[in-house]
């Protein structure tokens, strides 16, 4: 397949070379080496648009390769890919600027209770780089024989009402300028044909939302988002040895919530031992937060600056940042097929972040996502002659393998905490299963006039930070991020909000040009899709850019 042709067909197509996309090639491979599987991946190389904490929970990696993949754990790569397994394992509340206290134990009795945050227990999983963990099953992938390309950005599915079923996907045109006018290197974007198309591009993909819509799938609720901002920062031999190998931690109150301060976002900071005098450092916040002048890099700023973190990472030195959205609404915001209550629709599935199956309880989605490709994969090959079934049979696995059950214990969670804000919500969700499901807004709704108490005296600097994210795009493609009424900006969005979007999209896109708002800086976008969900009058779309574009994540 290359950029030349102009049709093309496979017989399964993978969109997105995902932890989640690539268990499915891999899986597929294992079951029937025959099979033609291809993955087509809108970054320039294998994890480049791959962030993540990430912990990850050791059954599914285990589940995916034992038996394709003989000693793997004493492979090179894998040791380079798995840090280390938990050893120390903190959870810490921080009320204030200079205190923290670990409330590990809570933690752990919570679990021997079975309640919800018991759940949120990491010792004994894998401190990994899910850029590296992709890198790594892609090659796995190829070495079987899977077809893995990168720089295909795929904008649209072709789905046939009438029948139920995808024919195939859109690849974007390429080589327009800035109006949309055909350059000398234009190129069409061809359609690829397939029998069966595995949805894994990860959080609020455009595919994804499109075959949701085109299909007629539903949610029992609304999707809830999160926002994630982290930066691997370089420190000193001492500091490190202090820190630790195999040591994670995971903070909540302050600087996003106090007792005393306010001002109530639902979220908290991480920080996990990378190896090589690496501390991962990252700051989550739940989109539904209300102050309009908030940025999460200033609430990462601020946890930066905690006497707890700084102790690690003071003169440490930044090589690599990046921000990536996190779909938290859990089971009820899986997408559904009404009729058969599938995962995805005849020949079509969702899987991983794709879905929503990140269980907020564990703050992790990661082995879902590997079980997810795990089951779409022997899906696939036991419903190779009739895919009409595929999504059905898929599901069925997804239940099974007890991903739909652990997604269940968590349920209540985070809706509970969007409908209560974190000083409440959280208390109260440990009536778990007993409490009702809470009508919820979406995150753009929660947006008010409210402001940010602990702005950092210094503004965060988005172009360092852009820049160790290797992000770029071809400077003469039309602009991805398209404001769908500008009037709204001026007329409503900047006298009441002052124009959030410049304040909260962490690659500095969006700039107040002639007192309008614009996307006047497209080159510089993460792909984080924030502004697609937080802008208060949802008022912006974010469409795929060419193929090769957005950051290029290394060990993020
Ligand atoms: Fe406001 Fe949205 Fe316009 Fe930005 S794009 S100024 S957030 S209405
Ligand atoms: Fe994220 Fe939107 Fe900014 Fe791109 S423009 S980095 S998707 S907030």
């Amino acid at each position: 397949m290359s950029n030349d042709s102009t049709l093309n067909q496979v017989s399964v197509l993978i969109v997105g070379a995902g932890p989640a996309g690539l268990s499915a090639a891999i899986t597929l491979k294992k079951a029937d080496p025959n099979v033609e599987v291809v993955v087509v991946d809108k970054a320039a190389g294998p994890g480049n648009h791959n962030l993540s904490g990430a912990v990850l929970e050791p059954g599914a990696l285990h589940k995916l390769l034992d038996s394709a993949v003989p000693d793997w754990q004493e492979s090179d790569q894998a040791k380079k890919v798995l840090v280390s397994k938990v050893e120390k394992d903190e959870v810490l509340f921080l009320p204030g600027k200079n205190l923290s206290f670990n409330i590990i134990s809570m933690i752990k009795m919570a679990a021997k209770m079975k309640l919800g945050f018991g759940q949120m227990v990491h010792h004994g999983d894998y401190i990994c780089s899910i850029a590296q963990l992709t890198s790594w099953l892609s090659d796995i992938a190829k070495g079987m024989g899977v077809e893995v390309v990168h720089g295909f950005a795929v904008e649209d599915i072709h789905y046939d009402a009438a029948t139920g079923k995808a024919t195939g996907v859109k690849l974007i045109d390429q080589g327009l300028d800035k109006h949309g006018e055909k350059q000398c290197n234009y190129v069409a974007g061809e359609t690829i044909e397939a029998d069966i198309i595995v949805i894994a591009e990860g959080c609020d993909g455009l595919l994804a939302e499109k075959f949701i819509d085109k299909a007629g799938l539903k949610r029992q609720a609304k999707q809830l988002y999160s926002v994630g901002v982290k930066e691997m920062i370089r420190v000193s031999d001492e500091q490190y040895a202090k820190f630790g190998d195999g040591h994670v931690v995971h903070a909540m109150g302050y600087p996003i919530w106090t007792p005393v301060i306010g001002p109530g976002m639902f979220g908290g900071g991480i920080m996990y031992a990378m190896g090589e005098n690496r501390i991962a450092v990252g700051m989550i916040v739940g989109l539904d937060w209300h102050p309009c002048d908030f940025n999460p890099q200033d609430a990462l700023t601020q946890f930066k600056g905690h006497a707890f973190v700084k102790q690690f990472i003071e003169g440490g030195e930044v090589i690599e940042a990046g921000a990536k959205m996190i779909p938290e609404g859990g089971f009820y915001a899986i997408p559904r097929d009404p009729a058969t209550n599938a995962v995805g629709k005849s020949n079509v599935l969702l899987l991983g972040d794709s879905a929503g199956f990140v269980n907020m309880c564990k703050i992790k989605g990661l082995h879902n996502a590997i079980e997810s490709g795990i089951a779409a994969g022997n899906a696939i090959c036991q419903t190779l002659n009739n895919t009409s079934g595929t999504a059905e049979q898929y599901t069925t696995l997804l239940t099974e393998a007890g991903v739909f059950a652990e997604m269940e214990t968590a349920k209540n969670f985070r809706q509970t905490v969007a409908k209560f804000g974190p000083l409440q919500g959280m208390p109260l969700s440990v009536l778990g299963k007993w409490l009702p499901q809470f009508d919820i807004e979406s995150d753009w709704q929660e947006l008010t006039t409210a402001r940010y108490r602990l702005k950092p005296s210094v503004k965060f600097d988005k172009d360092t930070f852009t820049a160790v994210a290797a992000t770029e795009h071809r400077e003469e493609e039309p602009c991805h991020l398209i404001i769908q009424d500008e009037t709204i900006c001026v007329e409503k969005c900047l006298s009441k909000f002052g124009a959030p979007c410049i304040t909260f999209c962490p690659a500095g896109v969006y700039e107040k040009i002639q007192d309008q708002p614009k996307a006047a800086n497209p080159s510089n976008c993460l792909h984080c899709k924030t502004c697609q969900r937080k802008c208060p009058f949802d008022n912006i779309r974010w469409t795929v850019p060419e193929g090769a574009g957005g950051p290029r994540y290394k060990t993020m």
